[in-house]
């Protein structure tokens, strides 16, 4: 009996003792327990993420740092190449959460809990060429016009509407004492009549012939001129016109067509890809500015802080940021759903958007671009 009895305290002893040392990790379940390192995912987007000499800092950075110190978490950063990547260490729990440039969309929603916004973002334009407007070199673009064939064509026009009513003045108006043209000899007589009637054609005449048929075919010729001018200005605007717009973008309507830079699974991706324009994907930001850089892309289509502040550091000079952000989006810390840290890194952002430190970040990484 003394046995049994024993035995029995012995099996409840090991029962009691197992279940304790079960119970033990149950609050480390929970990663709001401070007595674990977090994983965090993160991908490097300038100025969101930036890795400097191996280490990681930027906006995104900063404010997990912000977070972290706030909830006492210690944190090891995990880089993944894309975004879908970043999103999958969060599905399969090989990261605890993922922050960088993660937009939160519909999509996502449904498959993650995500963070209040930590920036606002938006999809943009960004181009080769400098602040200044159009093209990229106006003198350029005159040149190009000025060597065209469309202006051979117009001076062989002009030429031809100078050479004949210059004979047919000088041959009326060379008799005449009082006339425009001196002398009755063809030279130098026809360079006078030239010179009128180039300067009528140009609707600048300041002689007036003397001969009452001359005066007649004067007046015939100066609405000539003024035909001409108008047809030739019209013409002049519009193959400069059609120069300075083709090719050029300037609003998301202009991208049907073109060849569009921007990152790997990215929402910009997806829109461009709607849009019916030839996509470029890299896995980073940095080579769809050079595919830019190199004219391999016509333009990078991405998230506006990221586009601004390349545009006013590294890019200044070489790209610009065209048309307004076209796509609302929100950036958010992505967790696996049901993860109870959400709430109090929530907590935490908001304190911080409180007490002045989100504002400083966001100046520090930001202002100016
Ligand atoms: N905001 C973009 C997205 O979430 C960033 C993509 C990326 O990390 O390349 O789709």
């Amino acid at each position: 009996m003394r046995a049994v009895f024993r035995a029995a305290l012995a099996a409840l002893l090991i029962v009691v003792a197992g279940s304790l040392a079960t119970a033990e990790p149950a609050p480390q379940a929970d990663p709001a327990a401070a007595s674990r390192t977090l994983r965090v995912a993160t991908r490097v987007i300038p100025p969101l993420v930036i890795e400097d000499n191996g280490k990681l800092t930027g906006f995104s950075i900063e404010l997990w740092n912000g977070i972290a110190e706030r909830l006492k978490l210690a944190t090891t950063l995990v880089t993944m190449p894309d975004v879908k990547s970043l999103l999958e260490a969060v599905r399969t729990g090989e990261s605890d959460l993922a922050i960088s440039a993660i937009s939160i969309t519909a999509d996502r929603e449904r498959e993650f809990d995500f963070s209040l916004p930590m920036l606002d973002a938006g999809l943009q334009i960004l181009v080769r060429g400098s602040d200044g407007g159009g093209t990229a070199n106006p003198l350029e673009g005159i040149l190009r016009l000025l060597l065209s064939p469309t202006l051979l064509v117009w001076l062989a026009i002009a030429a031809v509407l100078v050479i004949v009513p210059a004979h047919v003045i000088w041959f009326i108006e060379r008799g005449h004492p009082e006339g425009i043209i001196p002398g009755k000899a063809y030279i130098p007589g026809i360079f006078h009549a030239i010179w009128w009637a180039t300067s009528t054609l140009a609707t600048q005449a300041e002689q007036m012939p003397r001969h009452w048929l001359a005066r007649i075919l004067a007046v015939l010729w100066m609405f000539v001129g003024v035909i001409f001018v108008a047809y030739y200005t019209a013409q002049l605007t519009a193959s400069l016109t059609v120069q300075e717009i083709r090719g050029a973008i300037s609003g998301p309507a202009d991208l049907p067509g073109k060849k569009v830079a921007t990152t790997r699974g990215s929402t910009a991706a997806a829109f461009v890809r709607k849009e019916k324009a030839q996509v470029i994907e890299f896995a980073q930001i940095s080579d769809a500015y050079a595919a830019l850089a190199a004219g391999t892309a016509d333009a990078v289509v991405f998230d506006a802080p990221v586009l601004q502040h390349y545009a006013a550091h590294d890019g200044k000079g070489k790209v610009r940021v065209v048309g307004p952000v076209f796509r609302k989006e929100d950036y958010g810390i992505a967790f696996k759903p049901g993860n109870q840290l959400r709430r109090e890194i929530n907590a935490a952002l908001l304190t911080m958007k409180e007490d002045g430190s989100y504002q400083a970040l966001h100046d520090k990484w930001f202002k100016g671009d």
